[in-house]
């Protein structure tokens, strides 16, 4: 079915009782309709609902959009090349002599025999000190203490608390803003508390942390750090 607008849409009978239009991330439009309401009379309520559905899609094409923009630029260490680094990009420049890395303003002076596994190791030291006094300052706010911590290495999350309170969190954490990284920890530190992400988890959490919807919005425009380098 389409619109005047042009736009096309499925209707998807079910045994629903009311009737509802949905605009997916994708940009794919549905109309769900009870099981015996006939298509026209969906097609009028589509009809009726053209202008959110409009705006609904410009919202996913600025998301899609964003999505792009936060694409980290591929990095293999050389000269020149960006690294994203604490929500910012480093320029890497190369140094014979230089004993060990060195941020200054927006470069990463690199000494010039480091390859990307010494870069990977390099970084991984950078976030445990990162998450390390971040575990400290809201273990504290949130009074509660973890088993233990280790550097994880996984593609899929960002952080994770077992049942029987040991925390994982990503080192790959040091590329996101450092609201970011607070929220992973202050995140991973309330299962201490709540076990699954009930109501009760949330008030916690945004106790210590109330922009959570901000930065929550953040990670998921950026989960593409997940899997870099
Ligand atoms: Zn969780």
């Amino acid at each position: 079915m389409s619109l005047p607008s042009g736009i096309i849409y499925t209707i998807v009978h079910s045994s629903r009782k009311t009737i509802a239009v949905e605009v997916k991330p994708t940009g794919e439009v549905i109309v769900r309709a009870p099981l015996r309401m006939t298509n026209s009379a969906a097609h009028a309520f589509a009809l009726s609902k053209e202008e959110w559905i409009i705006k609904s899609l410009a919202k996913v094409k600025e998301r899609q959009k964003e999505l792009l923009a936060a694409v980290p630029p591929p990095f293999t260490g050389k000269e020149g090349e960006a690294l994203p680094y604490l929500g910012g990009l480093l320029t890497v420049r190369r140094m014979a002599g230089l004993p060990e890395p060195e941020v200054m303003e927006d470069s990463l002076l690199l000494p010039a025999e480091y390859g990307l596994s010494d870069i990977i190791r390099w970084l991984r030291e950078r976030a445990a000190k990162e998450l390390s006094h971040r575990l400290a300052k809201y273990g504290r706010l949130l009074g509660v203490s973890w088993k233990s911590f280790r550097l994880s290495d996984a593609r899929t999350r960002w952080g994770m608390c077992s049942g029987k309170n040991s925390i994982n969190l990503s080192w790959r954490l040091i590329f996101c803003i450092p609201e970011a990284i607070d929220y992973v920890v202050a995140h991973e530190l309330c299962h201490i508390k709540h076990k699954s992400h009930k109501r009760e988890f949330y008030a916690e959490l945004e106790r210590v942390f109330p922009d959570r919807v901000r930065v929550e919005r953040w990670l998921s425009l950026h989960c593409m750090f997940l899997n870099y380098l």
